[in-house]
């Protein structure tokens, strides 16, 4: 699996005036899984939102960065993905070992969820201030909750499946989505042709379980339109956090905070909640981390 299990396509049609991007995210979501210890409805919702982050991540700027954020009154509580649109994405939920009896087939990601609110903040270094865009939950499946944001918050038209397949034993076995979008300038008609392939089309995760890759399902989606391709990229689950920042994040706790640790554990840890690695850091490096703080003092 490994290689075609986490890559996304992007592709133009219509003359440039409709944009679409195909994303498998099968291994993206079981490292998440295998990282964050996520039980099926967990995973299901957390893998919907990091594969929303990879393809809404598509669209952005260079450097900029985009974080999903969907807080509601379900047992999960909270899902949050960031990305900086390079194909590196990274995520959480507050409560991995949330799992709900499955619906009409389906994980329950939208009883896990509950009624709250989806979050979508855009990050641009050219701008002092983020973007940050704030609206009632829809549905709770993450899908149609993005397709709405997208309508009203960024005034385009856009069609999104989100899928996550997770195997009896608990494992990832499919993962991806696509997002379709019509930009200024395309036609009605075609862009109701797009509405019928997506309607016409199977499960995503059926899709991705029967063999089809990206360009099949974009090839799908974009039916009976001149397609462009412009290109494949790797995805992956990868976190900015390093020793580095843990460090530079104990020094804000403060000196006398850093004593009690050392004398109280003889060491700390710190976990990261995007990521769930768990840095130790012992009593000899935070002594040397007190006197560095003391001497640039
Ligand atoms: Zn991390």
């Amino acid at each position: 699996m490994r290689g075609n299990g986490a890559i996304l396509l992007r592709a133009s049609a219509a003359g440039e005036t409709i944009r679409a991007m195909a994303a498998i995210t099968t291994d993206v979501v079981e490292e998440a899984r295998r990282r964050h210890g996520t039980y099926p409805t967990a995973t299901a919702a957390l893998g919907r939102a990091l594969t929303a982050g990879l393809l809404l991540g598509a669209t952005t700027k260079d450097d900029e960065r985009l974080s999903i954020e969907l807080v509601g009154n379900g047992p999960l509580r909270r899902v949050m993905v960031t990305t900086n649109g390079d194909g590196c994405v990274r995520g959480y939920v507050s409560r991995p070992a949330t799992h709900l009896p499955s619906k009409n087939g389906k994980l329950d990601v939208a009883g896990a969820i509950g009624d709250g609110l989806l979050c979508v903040m855009r990050t641009q270094p050219w701008n002092k201030e983020p973007y940050r865009s704030v609206m009632k939950l829809v549905s709770g499946e993450i899908a149609e909750d993005i397709a709405h944001y997208l309508v009203t918050s960024e005034q385009m038209p856009s069609a999104t499946a989100l899928g996550v397949f997770v195997n009896g034993d608990g494992l990832v076995g499919a993962a991806g989505g696509f997002l379709v979008q019509a930009l200024h300038g395309a036609a009605p008609e075609l862009t109701e042709l797009v509405e019928r392939n997506v309607a016409a089309l199977p499960h995503v995760t059926s899709l991705i379980r029967s063999g089809a890759g990206p360009e099949d399902i974009l090839a799908a989606v974009l039916s009976g339109l001149d397609v462009r391709r412009i290109g494949e990229a790797p995805v992956r689950f990868a976190c900015s956090c390093t020793r580095e920042r843990v460090l530079g994040a104990l020094l804000l706790l403060g000196v006398e905070e850093i004593e009690d640790m050392i004398r109280n554990d003889g060491k700390a840890e710190v976990r990261c909640e995007f990521c769930a690695e768990t840095y130790t850091i012992d009593a000899s490096e935070l002594t040397m981390l007190i006197r560095d703080a003391e001497g640039s003092a």
